[in-house]
Parts: structure tokens; C-alpha cells; sequence
């Protein structure tokens, strides 16, 4: 009998080109390349100077989502995108998938979104299949089961040339979350406790596979989010088994198999899930029934409390100091009721339309506090619409929201949209690192629940108040 599996050593096998030795890693096969307009462009410039080519065109896929403009007029063209590097950026891209045969989802383009959103969205991210992105967060596509992972740009540029990749075989951590979540807490609010409990090293060297009964309720979005910020805990990747969710959720999509195609697709897939009896080289137990709302106080989003908690006091850690100063925040302060300024809903973490359904659902009916700027960012042109057919954008509007056009926006300010220097922006996104939003700026991680409370009150506020 075969040796009982992790779905992560089927995907590692189906993959190997050759295998790692005690001297070197191993090569494997790149089954899909997404790229974006920021990590590219050194790739592109190494590959014209060594006279190469892409090797599998057809498998490398860009989008624009880093440094896009979110007001519509400049989307599409109405005014100039105000900052020249992203200006750059945008024209630079252009420019090298036209030379290097490499389709492009450009600024006008109605699939356009974040590059993590829009994978799924086509129907390119599968099962089984490696995934790589010049993006940490290149692990929300492991929700498929893919073992999918950010790349650093000399890495981007071998892809590129070969369709293959050098990587050290990692260690494999089960993380399973017994029972259900409670109302009113998210998988947003899961990921945030699973990672203040294994802290933002604890995952090094591992995938991780997201296991148990709340994470196989989850839906395909959620699942996304829960993988998203398995780089966080500083995973190399995160998975979740395929299961009837995933392939109702693919089924259709404009780049699913088809026919007899899709009939054999979904039959590997079914072979892809963990064997009973597979031996994990850790497993840690998260017990879903005891979480409550979750929400970041310091630099990384391993600094994290229940919402109805104090923040700890960890004085003399050198971490902990320099994170209080940054953020103007006393330890053993209870973080609900602290003042913000700023709301930011969006992202590939928190962008997708049940996130929106979510803040929307919270928002309705109330006003955002005076003061407070709510900035709602589709994480692709697909949500957008989707959002403004159910309504969504008007309930935004009603609040006092500024609506706008996907990209990665405030996540990490590339495009101007940036929180101002000693600013609380409560963040629907994944990093809370110093200048993340804007130099200064001082950002709390949450669910989109939890951002649309606050927004209405004006302050860190628990969302379960508005259910
Ligand atoms: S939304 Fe943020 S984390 Fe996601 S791809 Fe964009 S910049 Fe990266």
C-alpha cells in the first residue's frame, strides 16, 4: 500500500523536476505565473538584456493592481494619473507584455482587479495546480487548493525564462480549527487569532493546511481570506483541500475545463485532499467556538487582541516599545473606543463581494461618524459591478463612503491613497507594518464588519453591537 500523503507532498510530486539534495533545492514546474506592474519590470529588463524569452507565455497572466489610480476619471482617462512612478509603472507594463506576448488585463480592462482576486475570478486558479506571483499574498489562491507562493523578482525573472523555479521542500503544519465560528465573527477574525497565537515567525519553513469543520464551512471567499495571510504567520503557502465548494465555485468561470475536460479535472482533484493516516510534521489545534471579533494594535498583525480586550503589556520587548510608540497606544489600554480617522474596506485579503455584502450590511441605514473618512475599494472590476447591481455602492454612497474603482488602493498607499502621518485607520487589509498606509499612518487590521462599526461610530467599535 502507498504511503498515506499530505495534499501538499501530491501537489510537491506532481511538481518536481528534479529533486532537492543535500547541496541543492529542487526544480520545480510553475503551472501559472501571475504578475503585476510593480515586482515585473527588473524580470523583464534582465530577460532583454540576456536575449531571452518567455518560456511558457501562455501560462504568465498581468494584471494592474499596486500603483493603479481608484478615481474613475483617471482609470479612464479623464485626468492624468497624478504620481509619475505609478505613472511609470503602469506604461512600463504596458510595454513589456506587448513585446514579450504576454496577456494583459490593463487599466481599462473590464476583468481587471488584484492580481489575487482576479485568478480566481477567471477561473485560472485550480486545484493541484503551483502558483506563483512577485506578491507575498500570492498564498490566497492555496484556498483552491494550489500550493501557490510570492516570489522575489530575481525568482520572477526565472520563471519567467524557464517556467521552472529552485525551492527547499518545506515542512508541512496542520492547523486544525475544531467547531464553528460564533455570529458575528469572521474568517478575518479566525486568521487574526491563529496567527497572535503562532506569532508572525511561527509558520516559518511550513505550509500550512487549514483543516476542520469551520474552515470546511467556509465558502470559496472566506477560504481566500483565511489563506491570504497564512504569509503572516510567515508561512511559505497555505491550502485548504478541494472539496464540492470549490468546484461549484470554479464550475463555469471563463477559464475552468470544460466538458469531458472539466469531468477528468474534477476527478484529479477529488485525489488531491490529505490521505488518512498522513503524518504532518506539526499540527496545532485552534478551537473556533471560543473566538470573539479580533483587531491589531501594533505593527504586525501578530499584535492582536479580541476586540473587548485590553492591549498586554509587554514592556522592556524592544518589539512591543518601539510598536507602542509608533502607534500612541498605552499597553494595558482597552483597544475599543480608540479614536480613528480613517477606514479603509478593500484589498485582497477583505475585497470580495461577501466582504462588501458584509461592511454594507453594517453600514445601512447609519451615517459614517463626522470626521471619518470611509474609503470602500473593489478588490476587481468584477466585484465592482457585481456590488453596484445588488446596490451595494449606493448604500456606501448613502453613509458618506467614497466608492471607487478596484486596485490595491490604501493597502499599502502605492497610488496615493494614503492615510496621513499619526492617523488610526482601522484596515480591512493584511499588514499593520510602520508606513504600511502613508508614512505614519497607524493601522488596525479587522474584519469588514468591524470596519463598517467603526466607521459609524467613529471609534475601534465591536460589529456585533449592529447585529
Ligand atoms: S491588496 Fe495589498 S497585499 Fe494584496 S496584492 Fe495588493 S498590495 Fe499586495
Amino acid at each position: 500500500m502507498l504511503k498515506p500523503e499530505t495534499m501538499f507532498e501530491k501537489v510537491w510530486a506532481a511538481h518536481q523536476v528534479v529533486p532537492e539534495t543535500a547541496d541543492t533545492p529542487a526544480i520545480i514546474f510553475i503551472d501559472l505565473h501571475l504578475t503585476h506592474e510593480v515586482t515585473s519590470p527588473q524580470a523583464y529588463s534582465v530577460l532583454r538584456e540576456r536575449g531571452l524569452k518567455l518560456r511558457r507565455p501562455d501560462l504568465t497572466i498581468a494584471t494592474m493592481d499596486h500603483a493603479t489610480p481608484t478615481r474613475t476619471s483617471q482609470v479612464f482617462g479623464g485626468a492624468p494619473i497624478t504620481i509619475d512612478s505609478a505613472a511609470n509603472q503602469i506604461r512600463q507594463l504596458e510595454k513589456n507584455c506587448a513585446e514579450f506576448g504576454v496577456e494583459l488585463l490593463g487599466l481599462q480592462d473590464a476583468r481587471r482587479g488584484i492580481v489575487h482576486i482576479i485568478g480566481p475570478e477567471l477561473g485560472i486558479t485550480q486545484p493541484g495546480k503551483t502558483i506563483v506571483c512577485g506578491d507575498s499574498h500570492t498564498s490566497t489562491h492555496g484556498a483552491f487548493g494550489a500550493l501557490a507562493f510570492g516570489i522575489g523578482t530575481t525568482e520572477v525573472g526565472h520563471v519567467m525564462a524557464t517556467q521552472c523555479l529552485l525551492q527547499n521542500k518545506a515542512k508541512t503544519l496542520a492547523i486544525e480549527v475544531k467547531g464553528k465560528l460564533n455570529i458575528g465573527v469572521t474568517p478575518k477574525d479566525l486568521i487574526l487569532a491563529i496567527i497572535g497565537q503562532l506569532g508572525v515567525s511561527g509558520g516559518t519553513g511550513y505550509v500550512i493546511e487549514y483543516r476542520g469543520e469551520a474552515i470546511r464551512a467556509m465558502t470559496m471567499e472566506q477560504r481566500m481570506t483565511i489563506c491570504n495571510m497564512s504569509i503572516e504567520a510567515g508561512a511559505r503557502a497555505g491550502m485548504i483541500a478541494p472539496d464540492d465548494t470549490t468546484f461549484t465555485y470554479l464550475r463555469g468561470r471563463p477559464r475552468a475545463p470544460k466538458g469531458a475536460n472539466w469531468d477528468a479535472a474534477v476527478k484529479y482533484w477529488r485525489t488531491l485532499p490529505t490521505d488518512s493516516g498522513a503524518i504532518f510534521d506539526k499540527t496545532i489545534e485552534i478551537d473556533a467556538t471560543s473566538l470573539v471579533p479580533m483587531i491589531t494594535y501594533g505593527t504586525n498583525p501578530g499584535m492582536v487582541v479580541p476586540i473587548n480586550g485590553n492591549i498586554p503589556d509587554h514592556s522592556g520587548d524592544p518589539v512591543f516599545d518601539a510598536a507602542m510608540q509608533y502607534m500612541g497606544l498605552t499597553p494595558g489600554q482597552a483597544i475599543k473606543n480608540t479614536l480613528i480617522n480613517v477606514v479603509f474596506i478593500g484589498s485582497c485579503t477583505n475585497g470580495r463581494l461577501s466582504d462588501l455584502r458584509a461592511a454594507a450590511n453594517v453600514l445601512k441605514g447609519h451615517q459614517v461618524a463626522k470626521g471619518v473618512t470611509l474609503l470602500v475599494v473593489p478588490g476587481s472590476q468584477e466585484v465592482k459591478r457585481e456590488a453596484e447591481t445588488e446596490g451595494l455602492d449606493q448604500i456606501f454612497i448613502a453613509a458618506g463612503a467614497d466608492w471607487r474603482e478596484s486596485g490595491c488602493s490604501m493597502c499599502l498607499g502605492m497610488n496615493g491613497d494614503t492615510v496621513a502621518k499619526g492617523q488610526y485607520s482601522v484596515s480591512t487589509s493584511n499588514r499593520n507594518f510602520e508606513g504600511r498606509q502613508g508614512v505614519g499612518a497607524r493601522t488596525l487590521l479587522a474584519s469588514p464588519e468591524t470596519a463598517a462599526a467603526s466607521a459609524i461610530r467613529g471609534c475601534v467599535t465591536d460589529p456585533r453591537e449592529f447585529f
